[in-house]
């Protein structure tokens, strides 16, 4: 649907970031940097107008600069981008909301939707990680695990907009439970909500090996990722077992994965890697040990170079693509 920017018009263009719980906003030149940005504007889910509000208020402390020609908007959400319909939010409770066509009257300027990840990973294609390539996969572990698939220079989006969501790929049959309704997804093991829910299954399994664990977060449902991560760092055996499990888990889908779509880039990115790079650490000698040759001569993996501004500046990168 979009090709990659040639000779985007001078920007700036606005950047959008809707996710469950917060908004984050920036102006964006067409060589992807950032001119201004608000993070901190929180929103507390109580629908469409709140939310919205919300996103004029991180547009307000922008400050004055030069208007945008263009905005687009990154969504947790199937969003349809031919008309900016958000066909489905589940985190935000949305369902067939036409926010482009909304905010494109608001803003008095064209408006580009897209699923976050999606837009995340074009831009680390077009700005970070995957400069220099034309396949790329990318895979983002936070809470929850998502994905986008850059083939030829085109988002892969699928017959409903749906492609890429590779955190629901199955890792086990007849597996854990997910919060969509497959079991055994690839998030149910390695999201950050599964990784908790393993550390306090194996807790309540094992109150003497999870004896840390408890006392660091303050009582065995308290345990988070993060308290794995802290805790594995430190060489506490359960929480190193945990880790190592949760690296395999990763590692066996990075091969897959490669196999599937045989990427020159595979970028990992998301809240929780950031926090825990060591979790990938593994997945550079899977993919030379197990993929099939030709997908395993093919690939680099690197770590996203955008951080929690790639949804913000591969929106508005999208918004520059289509405005042209
Ligand atoms: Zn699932």
């Amino acid at each position: 649907m979009s090709r990659a920017v040639t000779a985007p018009r001078p920007g700036p263009y606005l950047g959008i970031d809707i996710g469950a719980t917060k908004v984050l906003v920036g102006l964006v030149t067409p060589d992807g940097r950032l001119l201004a940005h608000s993070d901190r504007v929180v929103h507390s889910n109580e629908g469409l107008e709140e939310v919205l509000a919300r996103v004029h208020e991180g547009i307000g402390r922008l400050g004055s600069t030069a208007p945008p020609i263009a905005a687009g908007v990154a969504v947790a959400a199937q969003v349809d981008p031919r008309d900016g319909t958000v066909l489905y939010a589940p985190n935000l409770r949305w369902r067939d909301v036409p926010l482009g066509p909304r905010l494109s009257k608001e803003l008095g300027v064209p408006v580009r939707v897209e699923n976050d990840v999606r837009a995340a990973v074009w831009g680390e294609w077009v700005h970070g990680a995957g400069r220099g390539s034309t396949e790329v996969l990318g895979l983002f572990i936070g809470t929850g695990v998502g994905g986008a698939v850059i083939s030829d220079g085109r988002l892969l989006h699928g017959a409903r907009f749906a492609a890429g969501e590779i955190g629901h790929s199955t890792l086990v049959a007849g597996g854990r439970r997910c919060h969509c309704p497959n079991r055994g997804c690839l998030e149910a093991y390695i999201g950050g909500w599964a990784i908790a829910e393993r550390a306090q299954e194996a807790v309540a399994d094992d109150p003497v090996a999870g004896g840390r664990l408890v006392e660091t977060a303050g009582g065995g449902t308290a345990i988070t990722a993060a308290t794995v991560a802290t805790l594995a760092r430190a060489g506490d055996p359960l929480a190193t077992r945990l880790a190592n499990e949760t690296s395999d888990y990763l590692a066996a889908a990075a091969v897959g994965l490669v196999n599937a779509f045989n990427p020159e880039r595979l970028i990992l990115g998301g809240g929780l890697l950031a926090h825990w790079p060591e979790l990938a650490l593994g997945v550079p000698g899977a993919l030379s040990e197990r993929c099939q040759p030709p997908a395993a001569r093919a690939v680099t993996v690197t770590f996203a170079a955008l951080r929690h501004h790639a949804s913000v500046i591969g929106a508005a990168t999208l918004a520059a693509a289509s405005a042209r």
